[in-house]
């Protein structure tokens, strides 16, 4: 039996203990299987429970193996594609609810961390940093795109105020969203487990389903065991493989890449992040940073069209880390990993349904932390037959990629290169 563990990252070094979770052993039956338990899967279990349902949690490798358990940590608000290019493409009832859900990831993070009281260092306070005055232009129209939808809580930060909020000398501008910070992921994830079990549901781990019977009565299969359920909830993302075939002509996986150095010590990190906010810029290739409860600097950017490891982690992210911050020349990296999320061309979420009881949410395309906990929301407010948000998701077209699979990576890093040279010539 395969036994995956949590790769080498800071945020496995410094995870909260957790007791050992079984492997499926012969036969369950349930009211929902979720498969994959990162955020879309977890938030999904804990709403469903919370509203009555049984739930058994299928675990390919353990809890937060995936994305959820290592990503840079920021609750970023909003989709990875914002809702002024939303507005084009659907109808102004479609474009209005998921305008009015935009910030409600953020928000679902909190209660979580409250009602279930979960140690994760939740941190208030992220900040987009603009390096030129087209990126401000944007910052500037993103203020008055979501104050419409009724987000009224951002500051745009002029060249001084920046300053204030991080010791960077590139930035000229930024918008600061209080509502939403950052948190240590893998722990968010674990404690959320911790809270499905509390409430009845059961996880099993190193128990990948490898094959879906579908039809009125679906079942789920892994090597060992099958799960009965009356619906399913494909929660995968990019670690699904072709488990269901149809959703992996709409997206493909990427790897993107984060480093961690040692301790800064508290003079040297309050002097980089004085209000300890994250901060990403507003490159399409972006870079994100921000501190660690033990004043490390968590610094992710960077993507591998296709998910293959790069071979030095530290070699690509480090020229970035000290382009930002070339004060921390002589500080040491302690841990560099991958990981890999899910891209759709149109950067949107690829939600839907797969005959009458199987349910997907996958493809947030790199901003996904606070997403995934509303997918949860929506999810179970569909299996429970309220479906209009859902349905505002599940409406977004999507599209193949370019070239079907075999081309898919060489046209989106086609892609990439462009706009990574616009981002360096900075138009
Ligand atoms: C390095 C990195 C940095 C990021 N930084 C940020 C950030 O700072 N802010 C932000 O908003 N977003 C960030 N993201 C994106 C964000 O982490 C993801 O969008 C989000 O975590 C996706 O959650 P998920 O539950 O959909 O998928 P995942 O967390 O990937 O979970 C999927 C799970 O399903 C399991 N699985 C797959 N197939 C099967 C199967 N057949 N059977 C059983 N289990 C299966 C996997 O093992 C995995 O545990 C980052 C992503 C990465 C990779």
């Amino acid at each position: 039996m395969a036994n995956t563990p949590y790769p080498q990252s800071y945020y496995a070094a410094s995870a909260n203990a957790v007791p050992p979770r079984p492997v499926l052993q012969g036969e369950v039956e349930t009211d929902v299987c979720v498969i994959g338990a990162g955020y879309t899967g977890l938030s999904s279990a804990l709403f469903l429970l919370e509203n009555g349902f049984r739930v058994t949690v299928l675990e390919a490798a353990k809890v937060g193996f995936g994305a959820s358990g290592r990503n840079g940590g920021q609750i970023v608000n909003s989709y990875s594609r914002d809702i002024d290019v939303i507005e084009r493409s659907v109808g102004p009832k479609q474009a209005q609810l998921l305008g009015d859900m935009a910030f409600e990831g953020g928000r679902i993070i909190r209660e979580r961390v409250a009602k279930y009281q979960i140690q994760c260092d939740l941190k208030d306070g992220g900040v987009f940093a603009a390096l030129n005055s087209k990126h401000m232009g944007h910052l500037e129209s993103q203020k008055r795109l979501w104050e419409r939808y009724g987000h009224t809580q951002l500051e745009l930060l002029d060249e001084r105020r920046i300053r204030e909020v991080v010791a960077c000398d590139n930035y000229v501008g930024g918008l600061l969203d209080m509502s939403g910070g950052h948190i240590h992921p893998l722990n968010l994830a674990l404690g959320e487990a911790a809270a499905v079990e509390s409430l009845g549901g059961t996880i099993y781990e190193q128990s990948a389903a490898v094959r879906i019977e579908r039809g009125a009565n679906p079942v789920v299969h892994t090597t060992e065991g099958k799960v009965r359920a009356k619906f399913i909830i494909v929660a995968g993302n990019a670690y699904l493989g072709n488990l269901v075939p149809e959703l992996a002509a709409k997206s493909m996986p990427c790897g993107t890449q984060v480093i961690t150095t040692a301790p800064l010590g508290d003079e040297l990190a309050q002097s980089l992040l004085p209000q300890d906010y994250c901060v990403e810029d507003c490159n399409y290739l972006l870079d994100y940073y921000r501190l660690t409860r033990d004043k490390r600097l968590i610094f992710g950017g960077g993507v591998v069209y296709g998910a293959r490891d790069p071979a030095n982690i530290e070699a690509i992210i480090r020229p970035k880390m000290l382009k930002a911050f070339p004060q921390l020349k002589d500080v040491k990296i302690d841990y560099a990993w991958t990981g890999n999320f899910l891209l759709t061309l149109s950067r949107l979420p690829q939600v839907g349904r797969l005959g009458d009881n199987i349910y997907y949410s996958q493809g947030c395309s790199g901003h996904g932390v606070t997403y995934t906990h509303l997918a949860g929301k929506v999810l179970a407010e569909a299996l429970r037959g309220q479906a209009e948000r859902f349905d505002a998701f599940a409406d977004l077209p999507h599209y193949p990629f370019p070239g079907g699979q075999l081309l898919r990576t060489p046209f989106a890093a086609m892609g990439a290169w462009y706009y990574g040279l616009r981002d360096k010539l900075g138009f």
